[in-house]
């Protein structure tokens, strides 16, 4: 066990962030760009690796959370979606169409979004965060905090498979969607089954697309989830899905071989060569209900900020970690005690920001997947998902 007594060489932190996925690097950029001296931690010596993302990602997203498109992360440029229903009709929503002055590669233009390598992505992520004066340990795993009577608190880390504690006035939890960090503060994080989507998909050549995210709707091929084919930029491109196992009668695996064979799609992936193959979980489930305790907080995947139509994270991770580096550095800043009775203030600007959306958006998803009859059931999400994603979409009120 770590010596956890206090020393005067033990380091000392304002906040220390577990976890450095969009949601912990974005907080500690702003924390550290509003004057708080941060320690970020990432259990992995490669951030981003090996990947578990297909790293569709909104213009709106970059440009709100402070983070300038570029290549060192880009993939592919993004104008648009094509929406399928179970039998292969389309809505396509293309915004080189649509807003020909606006969206598109000419000069002046721009893109709705990209896809993002997440490694590289991950990597300049946590770049910004120390260039805005973070310390960043990797290959250190958080395994424990405790609340001091001082109103304080230590955090145990392993180091390079040292024991090391710190001290902090916060601990961030931004540890992804397994996260433990809820979990120590007694904070309900249990994830069902039912919630839960399991997502598989390759990396492939062969496959033409388009500057498209396609998005494949229909239980038999996708049962609770959907299917997509995204670019992936110098001619490759991506057959993944996500499926609800719940609602299974076989693995990912199994529905997407299915998918790669037997859809609408066949033909075209005919001649696709599998190069990488990634995988994961996503939690299709309710923001957590409370999502702070005594000098802890939670973002991203940790605190389910991920929307439950689309299954996208990064942008409500960029997003909350934004509303938590800032709110946390002026609690800190002012002097006030970092308990659970000021931290609320984090949950409560979270839920003003956006969070009282996506629990819209999770209740829109469970009136879908608690339909009983699939075909009305395919039909809902068809229509969700194209509504979702047209440009008049009522979602966006939301
Ligand atoms: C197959 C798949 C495809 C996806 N595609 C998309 C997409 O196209 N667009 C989109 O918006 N979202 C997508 N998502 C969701 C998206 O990846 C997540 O929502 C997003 O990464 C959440 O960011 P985060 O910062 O909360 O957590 P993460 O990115 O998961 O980062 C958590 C970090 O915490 C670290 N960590 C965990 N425990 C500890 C510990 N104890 N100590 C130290 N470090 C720790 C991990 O190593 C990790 O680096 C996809 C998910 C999957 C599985």
């Amino acid at each position: 066990m770590p010596n956890s007594s206090s020393s005067d060489t033990m380091p000392e932190f304002d906040i220390v962030v577990i976890g450095s996925g969009p949601g912990g690097a974005t907080t500690a950029r702003f924390a550290a760009a509003n004057g708080l001296r941060v320690l970020l931690v990432d259990k992995k010596q490669e951030l981003g690796a090996p990947i578990q993302c297909s790293g569709a990602v909104s213009y709106n997203a970059l440009e709100q959370t402070g983070v300038s498109p570029s290549a060192e992360f880009i993939l592919e440029d993004i104008y648009g979606f094509a929406i399928y229903n179970t039998k292969g009709e389309k809505k396509v929503v293309d915004y080189r169409q649509i807003k020909p002055d606006e969206y598109g590669s000419n000069e002046g233009n721009k893109p709705l979004g990209y896809v993002v390598d997440r490694r590289r992505f991950d990597r300049y992520l946590a770049t910004q965060a120390e260039r805005a004066g973070v310390t960043i340990w990797l290959k250190t795993e958080a395994i424990g905090y405790r609340v001091l009577d001082n109103g304080s608190c230590e955090i145990d880390l392993n180091k390079f498979n040292e024991a090391i504690t710190v001290k902090a006035k916060v601990v961030v939890g931004a540890d992804g969607v397994q996260s433990q960090v809820g979990k120590w503060a007694g904070i309900k994080t249990h994830i069902k089954l039912s919630e839960l989507a399991s997502c598989l998909q390759f990396v492939v050549d062969g496959v033409a697309t388009e500057g498209l995210l396609e998005i494949i709707t229909g239980h038999q091929w996708a049962p609770g989830g959907y299917a997509w084919v995204f670019p992936k930029g110098h001619g490759y491109a991506e057959i993944g899905l996500g499926v609800t196992r719940t609602m299974c009668t076989d693995n990912a695996q199994g529905y997407l071989d299915h998918f790669i064979k037997n859809s609408f799609f066949k033909e075209r992936f005919k001649n696709s060569r599998i190069l990488e193959i990634q995988g994961g979980g996503v939690p299709l489930a309710a923001p957590l209900k409370t999502q702070y305790a005594d000098n802890l907080i939670l973002v991203g995947d940790a605190a389910r900020h991920v929307n439950s139509i689309t299954g996208g994270g990064i942008h409500t991770a960029l997003n909350s970690g934004k509303i938590a580096g800032e709110f946390l550095a002026a609690l800190i800043l002012s002097g006030k005690p970092t308990d659970k009775n000021n931290l609320k203030g984090y949950h409560d600007n979270w839920l003003k920001a956006g969070g009282n959306s996506m629990w819209k958006l999770y209740r829109v998803k469970r009136k879908i997947f608690d339909t009983a009859d699939i075909l009305e059931r395919d039909e809902q999400l068809y229509k969700t998902m194209s509504n979702y994603f047209s440009p008049d979409s009522e979602y966006k009120k939301i």
